[in-house]
């Protein structure tokens, strides 16, 4: 794998693929229902993992070796394992990104070599890749630009309200959003996913209209 470009387009396509199959209609991303389309994914919470395995918290930890979230994939059966991090306090938000971020290194392919815990054993330049890919991968799926751009975000805050992010990760995401404002690059998937969420949409901007006359009748 180069690992000096990210793969743009490519992750680009597996995220509109996602959305055409599974027909996704608004915001914010059900997570969960994606990760369970996929028969070789499971999704299993820390603590389920510290139960099944009779562990302590530290061994939990030490076996996950991740603060928020990790996958585990057996070669042998093509399977994944995707843990989570619910015995420390994460927002429902911060769940939502760890999942996707999981499922961005599953589909990129990252793991391909691996057969066990990843992160470990790569070099310095091999791990920002396969973040950066993970995380490109995640605010595409969490927040499509093309669907933004139809809400007329007009900050970080609308982000984090519409697609239910920490505002940390609203605030990269719309800092990311600006840069794709620059070209409005808009290919014919992206044109049929708009179309998915019309009704979404006109549900939003009935909302804005009866929010401003109601502000107005004051
Ligand atoms: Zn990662």
């Amino acid at each position: 794998m180069n690992t000096s470009t990210i793969r743009y387009s490519l992750i680009k396509k597996i995220v509109n693929d996602i959305y055409v199959k599974l027909n996704i209609t608004r915001f914010p991303i059900n997570i969960t229902e994606i990760i369970s389309s996929f028969d070789n994914i499971r999704i299993v919470s820390y603590h389920q993992l510290m139960l099944k395995k009779n562990l302590t918290k530290e061994e939990t930890f030490e076996f996950l070796s991740s603060e928020e979230g990790c996958t585990d994939y057996y070669k042998q059966k093509n399977k994944y394992i995707i843990y989570y991090n619910d015995i420390d306090y994460k927002s429902e938000e911060r769940v939502r990104w760890t999942l996707a971020h999981e499922l961005g290194h599953i589909l990129c392919g990252h793991y391909c070599q691996k057969t066990k815990i990843f992160c470990e054993d790569l070099t310095e330049a091999e791990y920002k890749f396969k973040e950066a890919e993970a995380n490109y991968f995640t605010g595409l799926l969490l927040s499509n630009p093309v669907i933004l751009n139809k809400l007329n975000i007009k900050s970080s805050y609308d982000i984090e309200v519409y697609c239910a992010l920490s505002s940390e990760a609203a605030r990269y995401r719309y800092d990311n959003y600006k840069k794709w404002c620059k070209n409005k690059f808009i290919t014919s998937s992206d044109r049929y996913i708009v179309r998915n969420f019309e009704t979404y949409l006109k549900e939003q901007a009935q909302e804005y209209k009866e929010f401003i006359r109601f502000m107005n009748s004051f």
